[in-house]
């Protein structure tokens, strides 16, 4: 359904970004920048290419369609960026949670032991009226007690708060972001055959797809990693002479870990000491990329315009359901409840069923401008 540009959102997008209280008039080329008076004023003076906005706008046909694959494409990374934020402040939160029931049990330990002490005590006075002193047990016990609270716990919610901050402060930043470029990718297909403010929501958006994105590459830390350590292993089996390609890799929550083999035609189960303990053959083609589901689950991205899913249990590995594609399948990752399939020239989202959600990313250019999906899992590619 198609509503009307509302007068709101019509002042909205006439406003300058800098100057809240101005309207936009002019466009620099110089600057590929929208100006107001007071832009023109500090900025501008000196710019050769400074035109007012109807006669900027003229002839200025933007695509659309791609403008709005990249701003779909940007407010689903910025979604992203946020669950990562989010997801870094839940596990400090955790970990807080169980360093604090780690000093509960200490504390529960001191003062057993504490009552044990004075219980011994009691026991061992020759005189029966010699009990230990109430007054003195009710003292050390009050010291326990506020020694936990002061010292341990609330130094622990402050480490815990100051840590959350930054994390907090980028989630937020995310919201924003995330609100100001959707609002703007609501507009735009409301203003199309109104030049002037088709060019304005067509810079906006492109200028806030800029900036997202360089918060998103400074906030959102998807291809850095760092290296730990290093290890070799040699996953060959037997049987197998020819080359191990590895094309994927899924570690499994239990510390298993599977590799796709791509030569082979294989699925590999390793277990913690990293030696192969099962396999299953997937012969009806090569395995592009693998990517984990739930605990005991994977789905593996195949050569032939499919998805296969693949079961653990108890260190056996079993075929599961298949999907169709009308595509061929590069890469494949998860994330909450969404397959992301990369074709070898586009990235699209499906549903865990195999229902195709929409096209995220497209490039054309060429043959084959698709690679991996994003993943949220490590992903290392090897070869023997
Ligand atoms: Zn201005
Ligand atoms: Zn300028």
């Amino acid at each position: 359904m198609k509503w009307p540009l509302s007068k709101k959102m019509e002042t909205s997008l006439l406003t300058c970004v800098i100057h809240k209280s101005e309207q936009i008039t002019m466009y620099c080329t110089d600057h590929s920048q929208l100006c107001c008076s007071k832009c023109f004023e500090l900025n501008h003076r000196i710019c050769l290419q400074v035109t007012p906005l109807p006669q900027a706008a003229t002839g200025k046909s933007t695509n659309f369609k791609n403008l709005s694959v990249s701003t779909e494409n940007t407010l689903s990374q910025m979604k992203q960026c946020q669950t990562y934020q989010e997801d870094r402040m839940k596990s400090l939160k955790v970990s807080y949670k169980e360093h604090e029931g780690l000093i509960v049990d200490g504390l529960r330990v001191n003062i057993v032991s504490y009552l044990r002490e004075c219980e011994t005590s009691t026991v061992n006075t020759t005189h029966e009226h010699m009990q230990y002193p109430i007054s003195e047990m009710r003292e050390e016990i009050k010291y326990l007690l506020a020694d936990f609270e002061k010292s341990t716990i609330k130094e622990k919610k402050e480490d815990l708060n100051q840590k959350q901050a930054p994390l907090k402060v980028v989630r937020n930043s995310c919201i924003r972001l995330h609100y100001e470029l959707f609002h703007l990718h609501v507009a735009i297909p409301k203003v199309l055959g109104k030049p002037v403010l088709s060019f304005i929501a067509s810079k906006k958006c492109l200028e806030n797809i800029q900036q997202s994105n360089i918060f998103i590459k400074e906030n959102f830390p998807n291809h850095v990693f760092t290296l730990n350590g290093k290890s070799v292993h040699n996953v060959r089996m037997p049987s197998e002479s020819g080359t191990c390609h590895i094309t994927a890799v899924c570690a499994l929550p239990n510390g298993q870990v599977l590799v796709a083999d791509y030569y082979n035609k294989r699925v590999k189960l390793l277990n913690q000491q990293y030696r192969v303990v099962s396999h299953l053959d997937v012969r009806d083609g090569f395995i592009h990329d693998m990517c984990l589901i739930t605990p005991t689950e994977v789905a593996v991205a195949m050569s032939k315009y499919e998805v296969q899913f693949i079961t653990v249990s108890q260190s056996q590995l079993a075929k599961g359901r298949k999907l169709k594609l009308q595509q061929k399948c590069r890469g494949i990752a998860h994330n909450q409840g969404d397959l992301y399939i990369c074709s070898p020239t586009a990235l699209y989202k499906f549903t865990l069923r195999g229902k195709l959600d929409c096209r995220l990313y497209e490039d054309s250019s060429a043959d084959d401008t698709g690679w991996q999906a994003v993943s949220d899992g490590p992903t290392i590619a090897g070869g023997e």
